[in-house]
C-alpha cells in the first residue's frame, strides 16, 4: 500500500467525519478517491488491521485515535505548505493546493515545525482553513456557513474558500474576491443554481458550483479570522 493513498484515505475520512459527525460510507470514499468500492473495502480492512480506523460492514468507517492523529498531521503539513508557497515563494492562490497535496506526504515533522516557526505559527491557511498546531490542536474558528445558506440582502465576509478547485479560485481572483472580501448577497437562486452577489460596486452572477465553494460569516460582527 502506498503511503500517499493511505494518508489521503485517512484525510478524507477525518474531514468528512468532522463535517458530518457520522461514520463514512464506502460509497462516499469510492466517489472521492475515484476508485472501486471493492478497492475501498480492501483498504478499509488493512487500515482496520493497523488500528487506524474502525470498519464494520453496514456501519461504515470511523477513524480511531491513531488514524485521527495521522490525518491531522497530514492536514497540518498541507496547510502550512500552502501558506509557505504563497507567502514565501509568491505562488498564486490557485496553485498552492496541488503542490501541497504532493509535499504533505514527504515532509518530516522536523522540517514542518521549522516552517511553522518561520511563518510565525499561523492559524489559517490561504483558503481560510484552520491549521492545527504541533500537538494536533485546531485553533478556534468563528462560525461559518455556506453562501448557499445566506440571507438575501445581508452583508457577509468571505472566511473560507474550498481549496480543491483551481478553476473556482481563478474565477474568484478574476472578479476580485479573496479571503476577507465583504460581499452583499443580492439573490440566491433556487435549486443551487447560483447566486447574485455584490462586491464593492460590482454585481456578479456566480454559478452554483462557485457558491458552494464559498463560506461566509456575518460582516457586522467583524470578528477577525
Ligand atoms: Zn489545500
Amino acid at each position: 500500500m502506498k503511503t500517499i493513498s493511505k494518508e489521503n484515505y485517512l484525510k478524507i475520512i477525518f474531514s468528512r467525519e468532522e463535517e458530518t459527525g457520522k461514520p463514512i460510507t464506502t460509497t462516499y470514499l469510492a466517489d472521492k478517491l475515484n476508485v472501486s468500492k471493492a478497492a475501498i473495502t480492501d483498504m478499509a480492512r488493512r487500515l482496520a488491521a493497523e488500528e487506524l480506523i474502525a470498519y464494520e460492514r453496514y456501519h461504515g468507517i470511523r477513524t480511531l485515535p491513531k488514524g485521527k492523529k495521522l490525518a491531522v498531521e497530514v492536514i497540518r503539513k498541507h496547510r502550512l505548505w500552502e501558506l509557505f508557497l504563497l507567502e514565501v515563494l509568491n505562488m498564486n492562490w490557485s496553485e498552492v493546493h496541488d503542490e501541497a497535496e504532493l509535499l504533505e506526504h514527504t515532509t518530516s515533522d522536523k522540517l514542518m515545525n521549522r516552517i511553522d516557526k518561520f511563518l510565525g505559527h499561523p492559524k489559517f491557511d490561504p483558503h481560510g482553513d484552520p491549521i492545527p498546531n504541533r500537538n494536533g490542536k485546531f485553533p478556534k474558528t468563528a462560525k461559518r456557513m455556506s453562501l448557499l445558506e445566506s440571507a438575501e440582502g445581508k452583508k457577509y465576509k468571505i472566511v473560507r474558500v474550498n481549496d480543491a478547485s483551481k478553476d473556482v479560485i481563478d474565477f474568484l481572483s478574476k472578479i476580485g474576491i479573496e479571503l476577507g472580501s465583504e460581499i452583499t448577497v443580492k439573490k440566491i437562486l433556487p435549486k443551487n443554481e447560483g447566486a447574485l452577489i455584490k462586491n464593492g460596486r460590482r454585481l456578479h452572477s456566480i454559478s452554483g458550483n462557485i457558491a458552494a465553494a464559498l463560506f461566509i460569516a456575518p460582516a457586522e460582527k467583524g470578528r477577525k479570522r
